[in-house]
């Protein structure tokens, strides 16, 4: 269902042109958002569309992200969709996007109940995380477990951690976390897939292994107690951190051409343009560091970049 949750600009207010709007975003979190607010001030008309789940709206408070360090995201969200309000010519809509179609000037973007027009479109969809099938890591992801370290490292730091990874992936995240913690196990949930060399150094940093097979994760409410295994062991643990799968929206971004880079994200150039004209992207599609600063900072060069085409057009 879409539904207006701010409510919109006058349609008298909205910039002229052939589209109903200059650009339509789709997803309206720290990317989204802060590309809006680069094209409001702008004066774009700017339709931002948001499902409302972003990738981080189960954690109370976010970290490493400068003058709001421990604030909780869904208010900075709340707080950065009020003061787009002061723009006219943007407005923001919940519901989620089902196609896009169209060309660079005249694209259709489709929500479940209508159709929208716009001249450009900025692909802020975040990613979807998909945690591995180990019983309780999904009720845990956000609170105790954990993919960032320099995000959440600080609060658990000098606790038992472990790592939950195999091969060459699992001994580098490891090495990264040792930075925060000396209590630390790599859990490879099975056989481990690493070079002898990789088990000496981990031996030789202190960093414990366990192979064998988990069966669950203990926790309350999402703090992990401790790691059960299908030996009848357990292992105490503050925190795990995780590599998580991720996928991206491909039946948004595959039919429209975009190219994917190497680590599954899509590809943008230094403008956030994508290989296709008209389209950009910007946040987590595009980001193998996420971050809520790297976000808000790829927005606002697409905010600038868009309005830098428009321009260049004389539109
Ligand atoms: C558990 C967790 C904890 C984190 N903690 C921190 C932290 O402490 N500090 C930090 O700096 N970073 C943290 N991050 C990273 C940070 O949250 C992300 O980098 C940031 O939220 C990315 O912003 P984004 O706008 O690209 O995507 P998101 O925030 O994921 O938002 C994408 C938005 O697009 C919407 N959307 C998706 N598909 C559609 C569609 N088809 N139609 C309409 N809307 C759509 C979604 O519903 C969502 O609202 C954390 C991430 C996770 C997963």
């Amino acid at each position: 269902m879409t539904s207006t949750f701010i409510i919109p600009a006058p349609a008298g207010e909205l910039r002229p042109t052939a589209s109903a709007f200059d650009v339509i975003i789709i997803g309206g979190s720290f990317a989204g958002l802060s590309a809006a607010l680069a094209l409001g001030r702008a004066t774009r008309s700017v339709l931002v569309i948001d499902a409302g789940h972003p990738c981080n709206h189960m954690v109370e408070a976010a970290h490493n992200f400068l003058t709001h360090d421990g604030d909780d995201p869904n208010q900075l969200r709340a707080r950065a969709r009020d003061e787009l309000m002061r723009y006219g010519t943007v407005r923001l809509i919940a519901g989620r996007v089902t196609g896009i179609s169209g060309s660079e000037g005249s694209f259709e973007v489709s929500t479940v109940d209508r159709t929208w027009m716009g001249g450009k479109i900025l692909l802020a969809t975040g990613v979807k995380d998909v945690p591995p099938a180990v019983p309780g890591l999904a009720e845990c992801w956000g609170r105790s477990v954990l993919h960032c370290p320099f995000c959440h490292g600080h609060e658990v730091r000098d606790k038992a951690l472990g790592v939950l990874g195999s091969g060459t992936s699992g001994h580098e995240f490891v090495r990264l976390i040792r930075n925060w913690s000396a209590q630390l196990t790599l859990f490879t949930n099975g056989p481990a897939a690493l070079m002898p060399e990789q088990r000496e150094e981990l031996t030789a940093h202190g960093v414990l292994m366990n192979e064998v097979p988990i069966d669950r994760l203990v926790h309350d409410e999402g703090l992990l107690s401790h790691v059960l295994f299908e030996d009848g062991s357990q292992v105490e643990l503050r925190a795990l951190f995780v590599r998580m799968p991720f996928r991206i929206p491909e039946e948004l971004v595959l039919p429209l051409g975009c190219k994917l880079v190497g680590t599954g994200h899509v590809e943008v150039d230094d403008l956030k343009r994508t290989s296709v004209p008209g389209i950009y992207a910007a946040g987590d599609l595009t980001l193998p560091m996420r971050s809520l600063a790297a976000a808000i900072a790829s927005g606002n060069v697409a905010g600038a970049a868009i309005t830098h085409a428009f321009v260049s057009l004389w539109r």
